[in-house]
């Protein structure tokens, strides 16, 4: 028998995947089982098209068997199967796809990439096993063959028995080391649970035999174990169900299932898009901030499945950064027609979905603000903070979906407003929108320079989170009317005292204001008398375009 050498790039993805530190080596099973599921998709297809192929449900399954005495896992389907240059061409070379992975080197030099982000599939198998047997007979072959292989040393195929058609693939786990523990991919539970947490929603049966345990007949209070074949996925995802048939007690049973969050969600939405794109999503807004939510260690993104087969459990390609805090998934059967996953970030179909998913999340936000605005401010207490940090970035390019989600606790009553309740309750010689910043209501309410635009009964929006100015600088305007701070040297509020009054004043405290001004020299520009003050003796007013709150924000920033 001769042994095969792999392809040169094989080799080396193989060599990575094999030295990778990559800590979730779990995820061999996920590829194994789709593999396994992708071949009886295969057959299933044929059986629609082909008149002599039945396809009877029962008899298409994948099984898992673990075997401690000899530390080895079996992966057997009754899909299409593999010929002898099948084995050859799918398992000789890594899958053509993935060989793009390469183009960039310093990408691919871990593996940590690779593998999160195109799956590179069947030699996942080599993170925990040392050596794989790959057993397949093809639909329509008398002949079956074994592929075998201890990693990048090569591979051999040679002519075996096996009676029905399929694959069986089995692999010698590996022995713990001091870093690694691999004894836990022969155990039951763990077993269980990987199948649970990656492919639960493969469509066929996933089987295994399990321990139960059962009252002893005869015994009263004694327990006797017992071993049963049984379907370890439940097949049906819930978000393929109709939504009609489903309860707020699913989504929230789904969102803790999913680990989403330990809180329970505080709106969520069930997407069925059939448009453009074909998918289907569950997201979720959170109650309350996750620990590390304003931390760089947060990291966002959206579940994604390819076919009801997670491929990645954060994509971030799928919400922008003003939205990292929505949790949840996606799936869609275009990803999987282009199947390699290759290039996933660069996927039109992906770009689509995120299109349509912000539109939804912005909508479903929108709907919660109109209905119920209880529920809405919990949110924007938790993360409003997001949404304006998402204006002030990339330039206010998103200022257009934003602007309408935003609040701002407002003059009127102490309240959060919006800026079009604001718009749309200014009186008609109101010119501008007003702002105050400080570190409180309360601070802010004692500003002399307030106390102008109160008098005349315009609202004031009181800005109190460091980002809130930089984000309503971004804006510039809402509806039309430019923002306008109540520290501006021009308010636009007519002065009802004449100018000549004005210059009798300022003759007359020339020499009070030169003295201030010398006083306070390098700490303010110029010393004016000013028409806004009422009861306050005196205010500091603004010329630049950096408020004093502002100024002060920057100069607190690590530089
Ligand atoms: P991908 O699934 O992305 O094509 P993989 O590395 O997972 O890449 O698998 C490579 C190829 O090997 C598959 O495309 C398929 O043709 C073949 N293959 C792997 N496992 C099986 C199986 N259980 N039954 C039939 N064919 C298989
Ligand atoms: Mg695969």
């Amino acid at each position: 028998m001769i042994k095969k050498e792999f392809k040169a790039e094989s080799k080396r993805l193989l060599e990575m995947m094999i030295n990778s530190i990559y800590t979730q080596k779990e995820i061999f099973l996920r590829e194994l089982i789709s593999n396994a599921s992708d071949a009886i998709d295969k057959i299933y297809y044929k059986a629609l098209t082909d008149e002599q192929l039945v396809f009877n449900k029962d008899d298409y399954y994948i099984r898992i068997t673990a075997d401690k005495e000899n530390r080895t896992l079996t992966i057997a389907d009754t899909g299409i199967g593999m010929t002898q240059e099948d084995l050859e061409n799918n398992l000789g070379i890594i899958a053509k796809s993935g060989s793009l992975a390469f183009k960039n080197e310093n990408e691919a030099k871990d593996g940590h990439n690779i593998i999160g982000q195109f799956g590179v599939g069947f030699y996942s198998a080599f993170m925990v096993a040392d050596q794989v047997t790959v057993i397949s007979k093809a639909l329509g072959s008398d002949q079956a063959y074994r592929w075998e292989s201890e990693g990048t040393d090569g591979y051999t195929i040679e002519p075996c028995e096996k009676d029905a058609v399929g694959t069986e693939i089995t692999l010698k786990i590996k022995e713990n080391t001091e870093d690694d523990r691999y004894d836990e991919y022969l155990e039951e539970y763990r077993l269980r649970s990987i199948i649970k947490k990656y492919s639960d929603f493969i469509r066929y049966p996933i089987k295994m035999e399990v321990t139960g345990h059962r009252p002893k007949e005869g015994e009263d209070g004694e327990f006797e174990e017992y071993k049963e074949e049984q379907t370890v996925n439940s097949m049906v995802p819930i978000w393929r169900k109709n939504k009609s048939e489903l309860t707020q007690e699913d989504y929230e049973n789904f969102y803790a299932e999913k680990r989403y969050g330990f809180d329970k969600p505080l709106t969520y939405v069930h997407v069925k898009a059939d448009g453009a794109v074909v998918y289907n999503a569950i997201l979720f807004i959170p109650e309350n901030t996750p620990f590390d939510y304003y931390t760089k260690e947060y990291e966002k993104g959206l579940e994604l499945y390819s076919n009801g087969v997670l491929i990645m459990d954060k994509c971030g390609d799928l919400l922008p950064d003003y939205f990292s805090f929505v949790k949840g998934m996606v799936d869609s059967e275009d990803l999987s027609l282009n199947i390699s996953r290759e290039m996933l970030q660069h996927d039109r179909q992906l770009t689509l979905i995120a299109k349509n998913i912000k539109s939804k999340i912005k909508s479903q936000l929108q709907s919660l603000l109109k209905d119920d605005r209880e529920k809405y401010e919990t949110f924007f207490k938790a993360f409003g903070r997001q949404l304006k940090f998402g204006v002030y970035n990339d330039y206010g390019a998103n200022k257009d979906v934003l602007s309408d989600l935003l609040l701002f606790t407002s003059s009127k009553e102490k309240k959060l407003v919006t800026l079009d309740e604001y718009v749309s309750r200014m009186p008609e010689d109101q010119k501008y929108i007003y702002y105050a910043s400080g570190t409180s209501v309360e601070r802010i309410e004692k500003l002399p320079q307030t106390e102008l635009v109160a008098d005349k009964g315009f609202e004031i929006l009181y800005l109190t989170d460091d980002i809130d100015e930089f984000a309503i600088k971004m804006l510039m305007n809402y509806k039309e009317k430019e923002f306008k701070s109540v520290s501006s040297s021009d308010l636009g509020i007519e002065a009802d005292a004449d100018e000549a009054a004005s210059e009798e004043e300022k003759a007359e405290n020339k020499e009070l204001f030169e003295a201030m001004s010398s006083l306070l020299s390098g700490k303010v520009k110029s010393v004016k008398a000013s028409k806004r003050l009422k009861s306050h003796p005196v205010c500091l007013t603004a010329e630049g375009d950096l408020s004093i709150e502002m100024e002060k924000v920057l100069k607190s920033m690590p530089s």
